[in-house]
């Protein structure tokens, strides 16, 4: 940082913290990963001094003939990696490519049906608290309180009952495949939009890991920075017929000038995302997925739908007597970082939680391989197992310290 150490010494040294943290933790933020230093590069270059107000040949600035060419790149390139008809890489976040997808194709007070926060669904699938939830009429659906799958009887009676003008599928925290096939099915049978928001499984898709919500969905949105393992954003796939509302929709709509050193960090992304090397990994981010929830099993933790097919596994502590907060700080005390969250029907609210996420894509990234995530379940089990216990806690600590110095970060 040799301008920055001389122009801004604090923000350099925030900077070199953060770097540290990220270098020492065990990451399991089941939404989060590294990204390249190839995506790094495009997301801190020039293009970030450009305006670019509108879309490649119809812009508001002139000078764009260079960005033009990166946007149409980040375009082609998302439209082939997920086989869509229309692409759109402008949204600057995943929230943002959900809203502006509901502006385009729904009226303020429509009905919606969307996944419950508590149940793993995402802030914008029509929290209370969200922009969703305040705009439109959006109906919870749940998973099935045995199972701790998606109910599909349910939601079919859910449409039937409400006639929703779209159906949002998708999840934060669902450790299970989105059946984008069965969700229209139902769409069709009440004549709603389909959306599917893959922005947690978007890599595993992206890799011929998880089916498609593309060849099913009227319209699918994304985050870039999860599995998909690029920089920090969003962007919408979908049928073409509804490209020219969604480009409406996010500019002018919601958003102004686009982010063109992130949207050359999304075509760099998406070149990553077409390698072999990307499906490899991808492979592994499932396998070190499942040896994590067999690990915890045999460790008597409870896993929500017992088991995964994803990228992440949701713990539910309900027979640890320690609450998702407790275990949060107590795994982060000894280097793991997660997130507390909540699971179906938890009887504690979002701040506590009954429950832990822990996803494999950032430490995969790292290079760890069954055997490594073997040796991080042993730290949570000492951990979690034998909370407050200062040999447990030690011994977890070299682990942890063990791991990280042998898979550096950005070598
Ligand atoms: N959709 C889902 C399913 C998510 O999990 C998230 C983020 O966690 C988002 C949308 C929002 O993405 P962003 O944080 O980029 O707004």
């Amino acid at each position: 940082f040799n301008n920055m150490d001389k122009v801004d010494p604090e923000i350099s040294a925030v900077i070199r913290r953060e770097m540290a943290r990220q270098e020492n933790k065990i990451e399991l933020i089941a939404s989060e990963n590294f990204t390249s230093s190839a995506v790094m590069e495009a997301c801190g270059s020039a293009l970030t001094n450009k305006y670019a107000e509108g879309y490649p040949g119809k812009r508001y600035y002139g000078g764009c003939e260079h960005v033009d060419e990166a946007e149409n790149l980040a375009i082609e390139r998302a439209k082939e990696l997920f086989k869509a008809e229309y692409a759109n890489v402008q949204p600057h976040s995943g929230s943002s490519a959900n809203i502006a997808v509901y502006f385009s194709l729904l009226e303020p007070g429509d009905t919606v049906l969307g996944m419950d926060l508590s149940n793993g669904g995402h802030l914008t699938h029509g929290s209370p608290v969200n922009m969703s939830g305040k705009y439109f009429n959006f109906v919870p659906y749940k998973v099935d309180s045995e199972t701790e799958r998606i109910d599909f009887d349910a939601v079919r009676k859910l449409a039937i009952e409400n006639k929703p003008k779209m159906i949002v599928a998708g999840a934060s925290a669902y450790p299970r495949i989105i059946e984008a096939d069965k969700f229209r099915e139902i769409a069709d049978e009440v004549g709603a939009l389909l959306m599917v928001d893959m922005a947690h499984f978007a890599g595993l898709v992206a890799a011929g890991f998880h089916p498609n919500p593309v060849q099913h969905a009227h319209v699918v949105t994304t985050t870039t920075h999860k599995t998909l393992r690029g920089p920090r954003g969003g962007a919408i796939l979908g049928k073409e017929e509804y490209g020219k509302l969604i480009d409406k929709a996010i500019f002018p709509g919601i958003q102004g000038g686009p982010l063109m050193h992130v949207i050359a960090g999304k075509a760099v992304c998406f070149k990553e995302a077409s390698t072999q090397e990307f499906v490899a990994y991808q492979k592994q981010v499932l396998l070190n997925a499942q040896k994590m929830a067999e690990e915890l099993l045999a460790r008597d933790f409870k896993l929500v739908s017992g088991g995964t097919d994803n990228h992440l596994v949701l713990l539910n502590l309900s027979n640890k007597n320690i609450t998702g907060k407790e275990a949060e700080k107590l795994l982060d005390e000894a280097g793991i970082t997660t997130n507390k969250n909540t699971i179906p029907n938890d009887p504690n609210g979002p701040f506590v939680t009954s429950g832990v996420r822990l996803g494999t894509p950032a430490m995969t990234t790292r290079g760890f391989k069954e055997q490594e995530i073997t040796k991080v379940v042993e730290a949570i089990g000492l951990l979690l197992n034998n909370p407050g216990d200062a040999a447990s806690t030690e011994k977890a600590k070299s682990i942890v310290q063990e791991l990280c110095s042998a898979y550096p970060l950005y070598r």
